[in-house]
């Protein structure tokens, strides 16, 4: 194996159960993606096409990257994660060659997710940047996606994007990214799931985690996370000074909601 593959590589030990809410959006993942490979003969049986990837949209920090890799733990497959900013910055008269390497890698790598940040890096549409060389990347894009949905070789394509009205409609043809998924800030239930599974593994007391969810209207996910983080170093610094390991409860969270606000609102 090459050691540079394992940087944009890994074996995610999460599944849909580690997702707070997003019921709608494991569903369409599911029947979209993960069924057609494990149940082909159903697809054909109905005559109903295969192949295609999906498209996620949706304010930052809502769990789209977090999905894609709980979909590859959920079948077991590998999860390969690129930026489309980052082929195009790091690698600049390159960029054709490593898109080529990435999807290679995919393949060599099936069955595997393949996870697409930043769709939007390629977003503009063709006819605007005719003269600067992105639309060559654009065009190579499509045709290794076009590729990879003929050769039905168990790669599967997860885009994420937060503004998917900027891409250009040859990425949404049939094959391409022809369903599109908003994934919405979680709502009071999905908030409750994903602050049980973020303090799972910590210290608590009594946490009253309905009030919580309660009190973080338009939190995101990071948002979540980012208040018990906070928590959590209130909790060291006391316990610097004690020595003690004390719990954390409902009161140590609320002052972290007061001091990480909400980032979704616009949404
Ligand atoms: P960006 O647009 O900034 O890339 P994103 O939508 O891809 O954001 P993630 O990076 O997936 O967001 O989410 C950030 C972190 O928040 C995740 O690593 C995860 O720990 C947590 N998180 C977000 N949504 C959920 C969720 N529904 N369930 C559990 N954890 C979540």
């Amino acid at each position: 194996e090459n050691p540079i593959d394992e940087l944009f590589m890994e074996k995610p030990d999460i599944g849909f159960a580690d997702v707070g809410g997003m019921a709608e959006v494991k569903r369409e993942i599911a029947l979209k993606i993960i069924q057609p490979l494990q149940h082909p003969e159903l697809y054909k049986a109905y005559g109903k096409k295969i192949g295609g990837g999906i498209l996620l949209y949706g304010p930052p920090g809502c769990g789209k990257t977090y999905i894609a890799r709980a979909t590859a733990g959920e079948i077991n497959a590998r999860f390969i994660s690129i930026s489309l900013n980052e082929i195009l910055d790091m690698w600049i008269g390159n960029s054709e060659k490593n898109l080529h390497q990435f999807f290679e890698l995919a393949r060599r790598n099936a069955p595997c997710v393949l996870f697409i940040d930043e769709v939007d890096a390629l977003g503009a549409s063709r006819s605007q940047m005719k003269n600067s060389g992105s639309s060559t990347v654009i065009n190579q894009f499509l045709a290794e996606m076009d590729g990879i949905q003929n050769s039905n070789e168990g790669v599967l394509i997860l885009g994420a994007t937060n503004m998917p009205w900027n891409l250009d409609p040859a990425f949404r043809r049939p094959g391409r990214f022809d369903r599109i998924l908003f994934v919405p800030p979680p709502d009071e239930e999905a908030r409750l799931e994903i602050l049980k599974q973020q303090l799972k593994e910590k210290p608590q007391g009594k946490v009253d985690f309905s009030k919580l969810a309660s009190k973080t209207q338009e939190y995101s996910g990071a948002d979540l996370k980012a208040i018990i983080d906070v928590a959590i170093e209130e909790k060291l610094e006391e316990s610097f000074k004690t020595g003690n390991i004390s719990p954390l409860e409902t009161k140590d969270l609320l002052k972290g909601v007061k001091k990480h606000k909400a980032t979704t609102k616009e949404w």
